[in-house]
């Protein structure tokens, strides 16, 4: 059998999965060929994939470099779960496993071995590994490898001369982040010879993009989470406390809420994140801390409670939800307070001016994103230097978002920014120009200027959105030294001569229809998946018993099952072993471990 009959009859006998996505075919070609391959492909795309089926197919070793040890675990249990030999090294390795991964890798057991990068450089791990003879090494999260991304890992600098030392051996890395200098770094830093490379196109069609201005935020996240009752999602804050606070107001609303952030203890952070991986309907109200080891599938929903660093943390962080390619939500909710924020953190790092630069770049395609008029997923996949169409999908395609030509409000917050001395914050200027003196304005005469006044048709709200859709386009920048202050940028000077048009977002959204009451909330977030009724109380049923399954196991649900198998089986009810055989991710192994317990709890659901 050649080898692609052979990935393809793996994939289906192993993993229970009909076809190949996008670019795994391909990859996986290019990995058994031999020679340095550094592919691109977004989060969920299914990267591991390619390197986990050419060790099967094979059956030799490789060794796969991850920064993670909760991703290590998961993945040694996933691929276990499969019946594949795995293990892992790493600090958090008792001396059992230790001694027991390295008892298998003497004998020439295992198909995948997952080190950390530290662990990789300790103790003589290349004397032992040189006589395993690994077939090649995978490195994941290859971004980490530079100083551009956002997850520097010095130890990753260490890779290549591994691989030199392990006698020149094949290097395949994988990594979402797009970036072009990152890119330029990990093909300089990692690979020896120029490594055949796949750019994998960014979209993840499944996540529904949205953005909101913050407004009364508790009340825009309580719309967005009843809207998934039942369903498991995180919620990023930028502060720990607000994640607390948070949490505390959703689990009075009825969900079933945890807080997480690195300033809990060990325990309180394990209990949280086990919660949610193990139970359904878990929300996790986390900062950026929470997500980096958890590879769950199901993730229903990731809501921004405060503007993301950056658009690739951004775009890292929603894409966390939807993995099993099912639809997913999002909502990132933005303000001038955030963008201010993370503007000075920027300023305030102590970085060469050239990655200053970068990382303001980087953070302004953000905030242009939020404020675009255009559509968000047009606008997001243009940074990573794809073209498409508009997806009908976003926000702004659903026709959500007003916009108007917005040059004759932009004028006036511009002079009146121009007219008080280029210094003063949005909640001032505001004021100047609705009108509303204050002590301060009166004292600084600003209410005898030209511009008071000039916007008073307008509410207040209505020209701090003005003034923050301003600072996201670039036509005002921070005030060198006025904390929240304003100063007018080039592009500015054009729009307030009249020389350049811009277009601006209407404030005052209308809410989103809601899409259905919230009946029985378990069969509302199963109805989520397309369902009719009679299918999705099916599918609570099944549920329930792969809950008992995990519980009983000790493993998340997810391990048992993806969300999509279940789904699949509340629809096509199954009657015997080889018929369940046929559903997506039900492969030979867990056909055996589960097959019985799913067809009994379905023909009890069907009575
Ligand atoms: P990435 O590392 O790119 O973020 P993963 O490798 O974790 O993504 O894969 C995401 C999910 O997709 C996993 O649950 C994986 O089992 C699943 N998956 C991978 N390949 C396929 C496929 N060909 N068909 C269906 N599901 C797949
Ligand atoms: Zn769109």
């Amino acid at each position: 059998m050649n080898h692609s009959h052979r990935a393809r009859a793996l994939l289906q006998s192993v993993f229970g999965y009909e076809d190949f996505r996008p670019g795994q075919a391909e990859i996986i070609g290019a990995v058994l060929d031999g020679g340095p391959v550094l592919a691109i492909m977004p989060t969920g795309s299914g990267k591991s994939m390619c390197y986990q089926l050419p060790a099967l197919i094979e059956e030799k070793l490789t060794v796969v470099v991850s920064p993670l040890i909760a991703l290590m675990r998961d993945q040694v249990g996933q691929m276990r779960a499969l019946g594949v030999p795995a293990a892992t090294l790493n600090s958090a390795n008792d001396s059992a496993e230790n001694d027991a991964a390295f008892r298998a890798l003497r004998e020439g057991a295992l198909r995948l071995l997952f080190v950390s990068p530290e662990r990789l450089m300790m103790d003589g791990l290349v004397a032992t590994l040189r006589r395993a003879g690994p077939q090649r090494l995978a490195v994941d999260e290859a971004h980490c490898i530079s100083q551009w991304g956002h997850d520097f890992r010095p130890e990753y600098r260490q890779i290549g001369a591994v691989a030199e030392a392990l006698g020149g051996l094949q290097v395949v890395g994988f990594t979402a982040t797009a970036d072009r200098q990152t890119r330029a770094d990990i093909v300089e830093k990692l690979f020896a010879a120029p490594p055949q490379t796949f750019l994998h196109s960014f979209d993840r069609p499944n996540i529904e993009l949205n953005f909101a201005a913050k407004d009364q935020p508790r009340r825009q996240l309580s719309r967005f989470l009843e809207r998934h009752r039942g369903a498991s999602g995180v919620v990023y804050c930028g502060a720990r406390e607000r994640t607390e606070k948070l949490a505390a107001f959703f689990a009075e609303q009825g969900h079933e809420a945890v807080a997480y952030h690195a300033g809990l203890d060990q325990r309180a952070r394990a209990r949280a994140q086990d919660r949610f991986l193990q139970e359904d309907g878990v929300v996790a109200v986390a900062t950026i801390a929470f997500g980096m080891g958890v590879n769950k599938p199901d993730v229903r929903f990731v809501a921004h409670a405060d503007m993301p660093s950056s658009i690739e943390s951004y775009y890292q962080e929603i894409g966390r939800a939807g993995r099993d390619g099912l639809p997913a939500d999002t909502l990132t909710l933005y303000g001038l307070e955030d963008m201010a924020f993370w503007r000075q953190r920027i300023d305030a790092k102590d970085i060469a001016p050239e990655q200053r630069r970068v990382e303001h770049a980087r953070f302004s395609a953000l905030a242009m994103l939020c404020e675009t008029p255009a559509c968000r997923r047009q606008t997001l996949l243009a940074y990573f230097e794809e073209q498409s169409a508009p997806c009908g999908r976003c926000d702004i395609c659903r026709g959500q978002v007003a916009t108007y030509d917005g040059s004759v409000h932009a004028q006036k917050a511009l002079s009146a920014v121009w007219r008080t001395g280029q210094r003063f914050g949005a909640h001032y200027l505001a004021d100047v120009l609705t009108g509303a003196a204050n002590d301060s304005i009166r004292r600084n005469g600003h209410d005898r200027i030209k511009t008071f006044g000039a916007g008073a048709g307008e509410t207040k709200q209505v020209w701090t959105g003005v003034i923050r859709q301003l600072f996201a386009a670039g036509a005002l920048a921070s005030a060198s030294n006025e904390h929240g202050g304003f100063a007018l940028t080039e592009k500015g000077e054009a729009i307030l001569l009249g020389r350049e048009p811009i277009q601006l977002r209407a404030e005052q959204l209308a809410p989103r229809a809601e899409r259905r009451p919230a009946s029985g909330r378990r069969v509302a977030a199963a109805t989520d998946a397309g369902l009719d009724e009679a299918d999705a109380a099916v599918l609570v049923a099944l549920k329930r018993r792969r809950l008992a399954l995990a519980r009983a196991e000790g493993v998340a649900a997810f391990m048992i099952f993806p969300d999509r198998t279940l789904i699949e089986i509340a629809e096509k009810r199954p009657a015997s072993l080889s018929q369940l055989r046929a559903v997506h991710g039900v492969g030979e192994r867990k056909l055996a471990a589960y097959g019985e317990a799913f067809l009994e709890a379905l023909e009890e659901a069907s009575r």
